[in-house]
C-alpha cells in the first residue's frame, strides 16, 4: 500500500460480516484508513459482534497498516432534553468503545449533539459531562472523537469555536479528540470555498482545542450553500466546497498524519475509490 502522510480511506459497509465485507471493500476502494458502524446507523440495538470476524478484521487492518474507526449511531444525542435518549446514547457510546476495542479501532466518532430547546442548553452541557467523563476515564481502548454537527436544533458544537465549551465540560479530558467534517463545517457557516477559508477554519480549530486534538477528518463535499445547516454530502470537487479547499485541507499542518475518510455518495466502492484518487492527486 502506498505510503501517505495522511492515510486516505472511506466509510466502509459491513453488512454480511465485518471482515468478510469490509476487507475486500478496503482493498477495492484503495483505502489506507477505514470507518465502520458497529450497530445500525439509525437504530438503538447494540449487537454483540462476532469474535471470529472481529479478529479477522483487526488482523486484516493491521496487515494492511489501515487505521480503523467506529462511527456511533446517528441517533446518539447526549444533549437531548429526553432522558431516555441520553441513556440510550450513553449505552451506545459504551458499546461502541467496547466493540471498537475488540476490532482494534483507534477512535469512536459521535456527533456533538444538540440541546433541541435553547432553554435546555446549560443542562445539555452538564449531560455531556456526566455522560462522557465515566467513558473517558476508561484506562485504554479507543478514544472518543466528537464531531461538530451541521448546526440547527441548538447544536452543542457546529462551528469550531463552540468546541471550547464542549471540552471545558469534560475538563479538557486527554481522551477526547475531534473529528472534523468538512460538509458539517460548511453547513454550519465556515466558508471553506474562499481561498484560505479551509486553512483559516483549521487554524481556528487548533486555536480552540489546542494541538493534537484533531484525530480524524471526514472529507465530504456539499450539495448545499455555506451556512445552509443542511448535511447532504457530495463527491469531492463536484459540490459547493470545491477541489481547492480539499487541497488546503491536505496541506494544513494540523492534518499531517491524520486519517481522512470520505463519506461521499458511492455505488459499491467505485465513488469512494475515485474520491480517494482525487484527494491523493491534490497532495501526492
Ligand atoms: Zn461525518
Amino acid at each position: 500500500m502506498r505510503v501517505t502522510t495522511r492515510p486516505l480511506g472511506s466509510h466502509t459497509p459491513t453488512a454480511g460480516g465485518l471482515a468478510k465485507t469490509a476487507l475486500p471493500y478496503i482493498d477495492a476502494a484503495g483505502s489506507a484508513a477505514t470507518q465502520v458502524y458497529v450497530s445500525n446507523s439509525r437504530g438503538w440495538a447494540l449487537p454483540p459482534g462476532d469474535a471470529a470476524q472481529d479478529a479477522l478484521f483487526r488482523d486484516g487492518c493491521l496487515e494492511r497498516g489501515v487505521p480503523a474507526f467506529v462511527h456511533a449511531s446517528l441517533l446518539v444525542n447526549i444533549g437531548s432534553p429526553t432522558p431516555a435518549t441520553v441513556e440510550r446514547s450513553a449505552a451506545t457510546l459504551s458499546h461502541g468503545l467496547a466493540r471498537g476495542a475488540a476490532i482494534g479501532a483507534r477512535g469512536v466518532v459521535f456527533h456533538a449533539g444538540s440541546a433541541v430547546d435553547p432553554a435546555h442548553y446549560d443542562a445539555a452541557l452538564k449531560q455531556v459531562r456526566e455522560t462522557l467523563l465515566p467513558l473517558l476515564d476508561a484506562p485504554d481502548g479507543p478514544l472518543l472523537l466528537v464531531e461538530p454537527s451541521a448546526g440547527g436544533g441548538r447544536s452543542l458544537a457546529s462551528k469550531v469555536d463552540h468546541l471550547a465549551a464542549y471540552f471545558e465540560a469534560v475538563d479538557w479530558h486527554p481522551r477526547l479528540g475531534v473529528c472534523f467534517d468538512t460538509c458539517h463545517a460548511w453547513a454550519a457557516g465556515h466558508d471553506l470555498a474562499t481561498p484560505g477559508g479551509m486553512t483559516a477554519t483549521l487554524d481556528a480549530l487548533v486555536a480552540t482545542v489546542g494541538p493534537g486534538r484533531l484525530r480524524l477528518v471526514h472529507a465530504n463535499d456539499s450539495r448545499d450553500e455555506c451556512g445552509s445547516l443542511r448535511d447532504r454530502h457530495e463527491t469531492i470537487g463536484a459540490g459547493r466546497i470545491g477541489l481547492d479547499a480539499f487541497g488546503e485541507l491536505l496541506r494544513h499542518p494540523a492534518t499531517a498524519g491524520i486519517p481522512v475518510i470520505v463519506e461521499t455518495p458511492s455505488t459499491a466502492h467505485e465513488g469512494h475509490a475515485a474520491d480517494i484518487v482525487r484527494l491523493r492527486s491534490l497532495h501526492p
